[in-house]
């Protein structure tokens, strides 16, 4: 197995950032992951050489060049493991792409990631953030990952429990950062769907598609409609989605809040807790379509920052730490970001 030497990461990264990784390699298999863990070791002459886990690069803003083991997850397959009268298990190797993964599932009739349509990146990462759009967040679908302990050397199985799964967190984003490498994900899906609909704009999606009874086919068609008019193609403007979270407030301060502002959007939670778009708090403070050099954030969605084209980490970084400290300026809310910065 060999470690490449001071590669860019611009095509490993969805803001096309060209940082520069000391050693790269990629992996197929668990035992390559495992011989390519043995090289960095040597390579970076002790046992303390920084390790990162690549999977599409989608969720991650490069601020310098990596001074480590850059190492790209190429784990595949999807099988369907068990089933019983109202589920199928589906495990699916970490570096499967996400997308690709939701479209099997609903060719197969396997229901529940419909609404996580097009979301980038790989399975792998998809339970490190516990990834969501339009009220399904993949903890609802999620039944158990192995993954690997760097240091160990041994494959630990996590359950739901065991994830820690918060609002675009889990303990693989906290307590366990970069000390595992997620290998394989099985998801619970269900024979027998149960849409959800009620989110954002899909119902008037599905009616403008002229779709009378909605199957998880056309609710996955309305999501993907909806995103591609919304979101910018990293393909086309470099970007890693929502750059922040949405910032969650109690209901007191919610309240002071809509006397100041009468405009703010919220949605109530579970606890009593208000969710706040930050969105329109960036929108407030008139960042939406902002632009220096390369850097900026997006026209269409002020919580999208994007790289036109050169603009470096630091720029993108120091945009975003320009914003946060606007946002909380104007409204007294502390917005945090949402991308993994390196
Ligand atoms: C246009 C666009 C739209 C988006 N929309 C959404 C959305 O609607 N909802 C949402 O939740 N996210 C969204 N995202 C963010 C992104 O798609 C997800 O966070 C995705 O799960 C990232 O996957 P990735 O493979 O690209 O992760 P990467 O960016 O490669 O990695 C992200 C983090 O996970 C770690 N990691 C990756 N793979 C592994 C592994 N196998 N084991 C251990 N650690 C690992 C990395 O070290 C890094 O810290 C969007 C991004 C873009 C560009």
């Amino acid at each position: 197995m060999k470690l490449q030497e001071n590669i860019s990461l611009k095509e490993y990264n969805t803001f096309g950032i060209d940082a520069r990784a000391k050693y790269f390699a990629a992996f197929n298999t668990l035992s390559e992951l495992e011989e390519t863990l043995e090289c960095s070791k040597q390579a970076m002459g002790n046992d303390k050489g920084e390790t990162l886990i690549l999977g599409g690069g989608s969720n991650i803003l490069f601020t310098k060049n990596y001074d480590g083991v850059v190492l790209k997850n190429q784990l595949l397959g999807i099988k369907k493991i068990a089933e019983d009268e109202a589920y199928v298990y589906v495990q699916s190797g970490a570096g499967e792409n996400w997308h690709q993964l939701v479209l099997y599932c609903i060719s197969n009739g396997w229901a529940g990631v419909e609404n996580l349509s097009l979301i980038p990146g790989s399975v792998g990462a998809s339970p490190m953030q516990n990834i969501g759009a339009y009220g399904v967040d993949i903890k609802d679908v999620f039944h158990s990952l192995e993954a690997f302990h760097i240091q160990e050397k041994e494959t630990i199985i996590f359950d739901t429990a065991a994830c820690e799964f918060g609002y675009r967190e889990s303990i693989f984003k906290g307590k366990y950062k970069n000390q595992f490498v997620i290998s394989n994900v099985t998801f619970r899906l269900r024979k027998k769907p149960s849409l959800n609909t009620s989110y954002g704009a899909i119902e008037q999606e599905l009616e403008l598609m002229g779709v009378k009874e909605p199957n998880i086919q056309s609710v996955s068609k309305a999501v993907i409609n909806i995103r591609s008019s919304k979101l910018p193609d990293p393909a086309v403007i470099g970007n890693a989605g929502s750059f922040f979270k949405n910032p969650e407030i109690s209901s007191a301060g919610f309240k002071l809040l809509k006397e100041l502002h009468p405009g703010v959007v919220g949605y109530v939670l579970p606890n009593d807790n208000v969710k706040l778009a930050a969105g329109w708090l960036i929108e407030q403070c008139g960042w939406k379509g902002y632009r220096k050099g390369d850097a900026g954030c997006h026209a269409k969605q002020a919580l999208v920052l994007v790289n036109y084209g050169t603009a470096t980490g630091n720029e993108i970084f120091a945009l975003s730490e320009q914003i946060i400290d606007s946002v909380n300026k104007k409204f007294g809310v502390l917005l945090s970001r949402e991308v993994n910065v390196v």
